[in-house]
């Protein structure tokens, strides 16, 4: 049903593309040429499943939340536990592929941006475990906000560059990052985070992280013998969204449900549910791809807000524009306080402290599950664990009881 995307041009119909400087265009030339490569070569293919088996912790496993699934009354509820890969989350599917990557075409360093510090993290892992150099931006203002993460990419061998310039956050840490990469193209690869920013990283991310997917959809036929009736995952940028839903694609009868930050609610402005807000978002450029961008009517990149800082930002990977204008995704939102909710109750009924941004994607399920049977079945990704974010957990409970 859906055609293999994208196209040789990095568009996924209307969105998707490569809008950067004329610099930069050689370099994701050779990046692209190089991945067709990886892709098909079996040697590659089997050197980073070993490293998955071995160092990542893949397979990760599919846990029943029978006492979650219970306690709703409807759908039996599975979690895919990326929160049990190695440094927390799914995001070292992507950079321990993209790393393995530049280690076989020569390029010893590495350089990324972070926002919240997840990606660097995951990134400075991976280039440990690799011996490559390792340069992480990270906007100044961001660095005080996460200085754990701070911490942890140092402790792993790390570069961490402060960014002065503009709001000192992601953004500005985007910008720095590709100007590194166009001074020092030769020797550098730039390891990006997300199904994001411009041809070919949306496919690259996409294809790494679609281990997620192809792992769950064999485990839930051996252990129950059928597919389940939905999918759902948070969405920031898209990447453990897309890595799930990548394997299901072609199965018509299984629903594909993003979950997107709805902050302090969509009225207020205060998000990241970038489908969600029609008067906010509209497709537009960010970051070299073509995507739904919120903006103001002037077209200015609005401030986004969210309790988890992963699902923060004002764009998403285009791949996920392309799959909702077909009708073959659907996407909804989470509130701080419905994500808040739902870390407890899967805490108290299933032992697992999630990641915030998981929460969101937990929320729908608490929200759905009952309107369900009880025969329906529920994959739900459990992009990372919630470690990371006791703090702001602490910090928002006691200010509800306040
Ligand atoms: C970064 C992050 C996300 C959001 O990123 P996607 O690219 O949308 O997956 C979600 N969950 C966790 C745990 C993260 O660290």
């Amino acid at each position: 049903m859906v055609m293999s995307i994208p196209d040789e041009r990095g568009y996924y119909g209307a969105f998707g593309g490569r809008f950067v400087p004329e610099t930069i265009i050689p370099a994701l030339e050779e990046l692209t040429e190089a991945y067709a490569e990886f892709k098909s070569q079996a040697s590659f293919q089997a050197e980073l499943a070993h490293l998955h088996q071995t160092y990542t912790g893949r397979p990760t496993p599919l846990s029943h939340a029978a006492r979650l699934s219970a306690h709703l009354g409807g759908a039996q509820i599975y979690l895919k536990r990326e929160d049990l890969a190695h440094s927390g989350a799914h995001k070292i599917n992507n950079a321990l592929g993209q790393a393995l990557m530049a280690q076989k075409m020569g390029k010893r360093r590495i350089i990324a941006e972070t926002g919240a510090g997840q990606h660097g993290v995951a990134t400075a892992t991976a280039c440990a475990l690799l011996g490559l150099e390792c340069v992480v931006y990270m906007g100044s203002v961001d660095m005080a906000r996460q200085q754990p993460n701070v911490f942890r990419m140092r402790l792993l061998g790390a570069e961490v560059r402060p960014v002065e310039s503009g709001s000192r956050t992601l953004k500005d840490a985007i910008n720095e990052a590709m100007r590194d990469w166009v001074t020092n193209v030769n020797t550098t690869f730039y390891l990006l985070g997300s199904a994001l920013g411009p041809h070919p990283y949306p496919l690259v991310v996409r294809d790494f992280q679609a281990i997620i997917g192809q792992e769950a959809r064999q485990q839930i036929l051996e252990r129950i013998g059928q597919l389940p009736d939905l999918c759902i995952a948070c969405v920031g940028g898209g990447s453990n969204a897309i890595g799930l839903f990548h394997a299901f694609r072609e199965d018509e009868n299984v629903q594909l449900i993003g979950v997107e930050a709805g902050g302090l609610g969509i009225e207020s402005g205060k998000h990241a549910a970038r489908f969600a807000d029609d008067r906010r978002a509209r497709p537009g450029v960010l970051h070299g791809t073509r995507s739904f961008i919120l903006q103001d009517d002037y077209g200015q990149v609005l401030e986004t807000h969210s309790i988890s800082a992963g699902l923060d930002y004002p764009s998403v990977g285009p791949e996920h524009a392309y799959l909702r204008s077909l009708g073959r995704t659907e996407y909804t939102y989470a509130t701080d306080e419905a994500a808040l909710e739902a870390f407890q109750m899967l805490c108290e009924f299933e032992g697992i402290i999630p990641a915030l941004e998981s929460a969101h994607a937990v929320a729908e399920a608490i929200r759905r599950a009952p309107t369900l049977s009880k025969e329906a079945v529920l994959l739900l990704n459990l992009s990372g664990r919630g470690d990371k974010d006791l703090d702001t957990v602490l910090k928002a409970l006691e200010q509800r009881r306040a």
